[in-house]
């Protein structure tokens, strides 16, 4: 049997330092990023069945003076645990919807925006109001945005989030269910959330090439998706074989480096 915590012992790995002091040098940074206008989003497309973009994914940048390039997976658990992610989750959302409009008003016909959406973001109180007033101040509707979230988020406090959610479906805005399979997929509340799509989380696209059983993950992945009702989008597509597996398999849409990298806005061409 399992003993308490009384007799384990704590080592000190010396470079744990090194990877706190780094990390503290991230936050110290990020914390003036937004006002150094320091994060852009880059833009990476969404491809239908017939290989038409139907939609872009915002995916945040950070380029700073003393650090160069931070990749999210870095600096997003940072922003996370200190609340930067809230001012930097609003800007997200905001510079998304105005690249959208902007888009459209150059007659660059992008369907649709998908956003990443962290679970403290989204706990917020507000969070539906901050979505509402970003649609309108950029005069898009709804079914223009697509919100990314995490299963993380789901396993949180289930009644508030499916109130949000059902708010958030009631302005038309889709959501996601993001990296999904990645972590303990809550598929009990995937049957009573209102969410409109899953995507299959990129290790089991990849590992399509090489593992005969990813093939039939992503059938499985694939078959709950659309048992459901729900579009399912295959991302991390990197190899010709893998996109063929895909759309053979039924993903609605796909993403990932063999069609598209992410770009800045000014790349884009739908
Ligand atoms: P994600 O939401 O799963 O985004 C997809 C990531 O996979 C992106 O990494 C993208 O560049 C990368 N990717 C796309 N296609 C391929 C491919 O074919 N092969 C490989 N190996 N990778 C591919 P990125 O941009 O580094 O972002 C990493 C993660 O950071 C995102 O994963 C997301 O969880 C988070 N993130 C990025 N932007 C935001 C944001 O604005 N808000 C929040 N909350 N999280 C964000
Ligand atoms: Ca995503
Ligand atoms: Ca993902
Ligand atoms: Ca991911």
């Amino acid at each position: 049997a399992k003993q308490g915590g009384k007799n384990n012992i704590t080592f000190y790995a010396p470079e744990m330092n090194a990877v706190d002091a780094a990390r503290s040098a991230v936050e110290q940074h990020l914390r003036g990023a937004l006002d150094r206008h320091e994060l852009t989003l880059a833009y990476q497309p969404l491809h239908n069945a017939q290989g038409l973009v139907v939609g872009v994914e915002a995916l945040l940048r950070w380029q700073n003076a003393a650090l160069g390039n931070v990749p999210p997976t870095t600096f997003i658990p940072v922003a996370e645990d200190t609340g930067l992610i809230i001012p930097i989750g609003q800007y997200v959302l905001n510079e998304a919807c105005r690249q959208l409009a902007a888009w459209r008003a150059h007659g660059t016909a992008v369907d649709r925006m998908s956003v990443n959406v962290s679970p403290a973001q989204f706990a917020r109180e507000d969070f539906v109001d901050i979505v509402r007033r970003a649609l309108q101040h950029h005069r898009l509707d709804g079914r223009d945005l697509e919100l990314e979230l995490t299963e993380r988020l789901i396993i949180r406090d289930v009644p508030g989030v499916s109130r949000k959610m059902s708010e958030l479906r009631a302005l038309g805005v889709r959501l996601s269910i993001d990296d999904f399979g990645a972590g303990n997929s809550a598929l009990n509340y995937l049957m009573t959330l209102p969410v409109n799509t899953l995507k299959v989380d990129r290790a089991f696209v990849q590992a399509l090439d090489q593992t005969p059983g990813a093939h039939r993950i992503v059938q499985a992945i694939v078959a709950l998706g659309h048992a459901l009702g729900l579009d399912v989008v295959a991302e991390g597509v990197e190899t010709p074989a893998q996109l063929l597996q895909v759309r053979e398999l039924g993903c609605e849409r796909t993403q990932g480096f063999l069609l598209g990298q992410p770009v800045p806005p000014e790349n884009i061409r739908a």
